[in-house]
């Protein structure tokens, strides 16, 4: 590796090495199975230190992971032996209240972007842990509680400038650079480092309708059938997700709601859920939306073992609840299972198809198995049975996967998430802006 020394000159952020006293905590990313040792962490503070970290990296031959929240599933944002672009010394957004648009550098983390447009009434649609980071949720869609009514995260993306492989400062919009704009929707680590992200908001008064009503498994069916008509039937303004877990153990079937209407109208179009009878756990009530945005960032912090799959279905059969429900009653022992359905649609199929890279708009449904756990011996155990529950779901599956869900790095995955025609078109903008595939720690588009 060339000496530091280099970098440094030309570099106002911080630099850990191997041996430094807080290299251990650099290196950690939020899924604990990934343990990887980099030859550095690097945090820049400006696109002009992005840039510099780069050139440094090619010089020296270093594997390069880009890392802005640190969530990504599959440990793409760390490597052993490379260089960690770290962009947490770039965190902030600033919000134009008066343009309804926002300002994320390329660190910001959900809660800074959900903090600042709630102060002034606006909104973003995004995930639903706060302590996501903006850009890896963005570059690869973004889906979340208001995405029926407003769509995904890329949805509300105006701009995004970031540094490319050769260094440059680029902006992406509509106007400029339109078909990077279109691939950066979708499949947007294998372009460059994001620096900063515009966003559309929307007035919001931040008042949801939320809960999650608990019931027993053997009512899994009939919850089912309630749910897609709720889903089916219900305004834009109502989100829904349908679940198979545990609880104290045991397994239990669950809907969860979200709805960003007036309170009047999401009694109205609740009352079917609620006379469904009287729900072994939970509640429904009025919260408000900051709230909601961090109700699980405790149980999702970081260092938990996690593994998942998911799919796009344009359908909830009978028979994916009635496997789903045999999966939750295997879950391995001392870990936490569950499979889930979010509704998902209208704002997300009101955009075409081909208007992005992201794939998988025309779906009704997505679903999904997730894990977590916390000893390393349960890892085959635990992801063998995510893939044994979701091989049950893959014949009513749909082309198309979430990218950011993706938590195996197999050959030809790339493909599977965009389709065939949309692979064809990334691959030639991936020669185009990134030909010697320096940005390759992600669902990677080869050159
Ligand atoms: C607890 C948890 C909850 C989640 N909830 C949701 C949800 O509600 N909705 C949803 O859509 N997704 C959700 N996800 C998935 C999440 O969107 C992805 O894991 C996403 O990639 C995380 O982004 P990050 O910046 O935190 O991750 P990182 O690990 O920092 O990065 C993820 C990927 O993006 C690349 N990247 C990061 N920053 C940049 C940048 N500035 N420029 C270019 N490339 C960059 C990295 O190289 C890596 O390939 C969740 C994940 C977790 C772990």
């Amino acid at each position: 590796m060339a000496s530091t020394g280099k970098l440094i000159d030309a570099f106002a952020g911080e630099v850990v090495r191997r041996g430094d006293p807080e290299y251990d905590a650099a290196r950690v990313v939020w899924n604990g199975m990934v343990d990887r040792y980099p030859a550095l962490v690097v945090r820049p503070t400006n696109a002009a230190d992005v840039a510099a970290a780069i050139r440094f990296a090619r010089e020296s031959e270093l594997v390069v992971a880009v890392r802005s929240g640190g969530h990504s599933i599959a440990g793409h944002s760390t490597c052993d032996d490379g260089i960690v672009i770290d962009l947490s010394r770039m965190r902030g957004v600033r919000v134009d209240a008066a343009g309804r648009t926002a300002r994320a550098n390329g660190g910001a983390l959900l809660a800074e972007l959900d903090r600042e447009a709630q102060a002034v009434g606006l909104v973003c649609p995004v995930g639903v842990v706060s302590h996501t980071g903006v850009a890896g949720l963005t570059l690869g869609g973004g889906m979340g509680r208001l995405q029926r009514s407003l769509g995904l995260t890329i949805d509300s993306l105006v701009a995004v400038e970031l540094v490319t492989a050769d260094g440059r400062l680029v902006r992406a919009s509509e106007d400029e650079n339109p078909d990077l704009f279109w691939g950066l929707r979708g499949a947007g680590p294998n372009f460059g480092i994001a620096t900063s992200f515009e966003f559309r908001l929307q007035p919001f008064d931040g008042r949801l309708t939320f809960g999650t009503v608990v019931h027993p498994i053997e009512r899994a069916d009939e919850l089912a059938a309630l749910y897609r008509e709720l889903v089916e039937t219900g305004p834009d303004e109502l989100w829904a997700s349908f679940g198979l877990g545990l609880a104290e153990g045991r397994p239990v079937a669950t809907v969860s709601v979200c709805h960003s209407g007036t309170v009047d109208d999401a009694e109205r179009d609740l009352a079917p859920l609620r006379a469904f009878g009287p729900p072994v756990a939970g509640a429904i009530e009025v919260r408000p939306y900051l709230a909601v945005q961090q109700m699980h960032d405790e149980a999702l912090a970081w260092g938990h073992r996690f593994y998942m799959k998911s799919a796009f279905l344009p359908a909830l059969p009978d028979e994916v609840v009635r496997r789903g429900s045999e999966h939750v009653a295997r879950v391995p022992d001392g870990t936490d299972g569950a499979i889930s359905v979010w509704s998902w649609g209208r704002a997300i199929a009101a955009v075409a198809e081909d208007a992005t890279a992201f794939t998988g708009r025309e779906a009704v449904y997505w679903i999904s198995a997730e894990v977590y756990w916390d000893d390393p011996a349960l890892d085959d155990e635990c992801r063998a049975w995510s893939r044994e529950a979701m091989r049950d779901v893959e014949p009513h599956a749909m082309v198309g996967r979430y990218v950011n869900d993706v938590a195996d790095a197999t050959e030809g995955i790339a493909r599977s998430v965009y389709g065939d025609a949309k692979h064809e078109r990334l691959v030639a903008l991936k020669r185009t802006w990134d030909p010697d595939n320096v940005f390759r720690l992600n669902q990677n588009i080869r050159p």
